[in-house]
């Protein structure tokens, strides 16, 4: 299953251009969409699930073209975990999927079964007969991705599933992601680097409705390559006067000074060394350029 978004447009009422003439390939397995608060990543999610339609642009499933007629076909084909869920307060866990599962078109005994392998696999088994309403929003997000996960659906579509859990559940539920995706296409969308870091291959990343880069993880971190440096400085003094020329990333008290992090395009006049650019580095580098 592959997804292709050419030169979408999302305008809202208020005149907010959430999504500006983006132009996206999604291929197979799992990809990430990077991007801070009020990029466009939910919006983006929203077109994908048919939810809200663009305001120019077009969007192909597997070359099903997003039209009319072809809803409720992309619609089957999906599963979706929005960002904000309120699912059921007064049913259970266990009624709130079965309900929904039900709603999806799930067989009854197969969603019985999917229930009780994707609550395990969730670390919720032991809360089904808990009212939603009594559960914390890191727990209504698991169910609400069990619930996503139902249909096995062939697209996967994850608005921030990691938010709000600690760090343990955020591995689970990254390793499940990571092992739902095998043949299966699986968008998950983050603003934590670090998250994709450890799942994706693939990834693009958002900044004020645009794509400034889409690739391998890889490429992105050569990309940045030669351009983070670590350099040392006696004093805030000396730190202040390098930030007003480069952009500093962090600042961290060391024996003997201050060592910065610093994004230049070429060797900066200090005392540094470059170092092999993380995922984060890259993200920061890439969004650099934009500002
Ligand atoms: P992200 O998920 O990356 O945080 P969003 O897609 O939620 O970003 O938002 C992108 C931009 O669109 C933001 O400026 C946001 O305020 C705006 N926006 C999102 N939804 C609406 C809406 N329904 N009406 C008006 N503006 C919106
Ligand atoms: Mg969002």
């Amino acid at each position: 299953m592959s997804i292709h978004i050419e030169d979408l447009t999302v305008r809202f009422k208020n005149g907010v251009t959430a999504i500006n003439h983006a132009n996206l390939n999604i291929p197979n397995g799992i990809f990430g969409l990077l991007g801070e608060n009020g990029a466009g990543k939910t919006t983006l999610m929203r077109v994908l699930t048919t939810v809200l339609k663009p305001t120019s642009g077009t969007v192909t499933l597997d070359r099903i073209l997003y039209s009319e007629g072809n809803y409720e076909k992309i619609q089957r084909k999906i599963g979706y975990l929005p960002q904000e869920i309120d699912l059921y307060p007064n049913l259970t866990v266990q009624e709130c999927l079965e309900y929904m599962g039900d709603l999806a078109g799930v067989p009854k005994a197969e969603c019985k079964k999917r229930i009780e392998y994707y609550l395990k696999k969730t670390s919720l088994a032991e809360h089904r007969k808990k009212k939603m309403k009594q559960l914390s929003g890191g727990m209504k997000r698991r169910v609400g991705l069990v619930q996503a996960l139902l249909n096995e659906p062939e697209f996967l579509i994850v608005d921030e599933p990691t938010t709000g859990l600690d760090p343990e559940e955020r591995i689970r539920i990254r390793n499940l992601l990571v092992d739902f995706s095998e043949n299966r296409t699986v968008l998950f969308s983050t603003h934590v680097v670090e998250d994709l870091a450890a799942t994706c291959n693939q990834l693009a990343i958002m900044h004020k409705g645009s794509f400034l880069y889409a690739g391998s993880m890889k490429n992105l971190t050569e990309e940045a390559q030669g351009k983070i440096w670590i350099c040392k400085v006696p004093d805030e003094r000396k730190a202040r006067e390098v930030e007003q020329k480069y952009r500093i990333t962090s600042k961290q008290y060391v024996e003997g000074g201050l060592q910065l992090r610093v994004i230049s395009e070429i060797q900066p006049e200090l005392e540094c060394m470059s170092i092999p650019a993380t995922l984060e580095d890259a993200y920061i580098y890439v969004t650099n350029q934009y500002e």
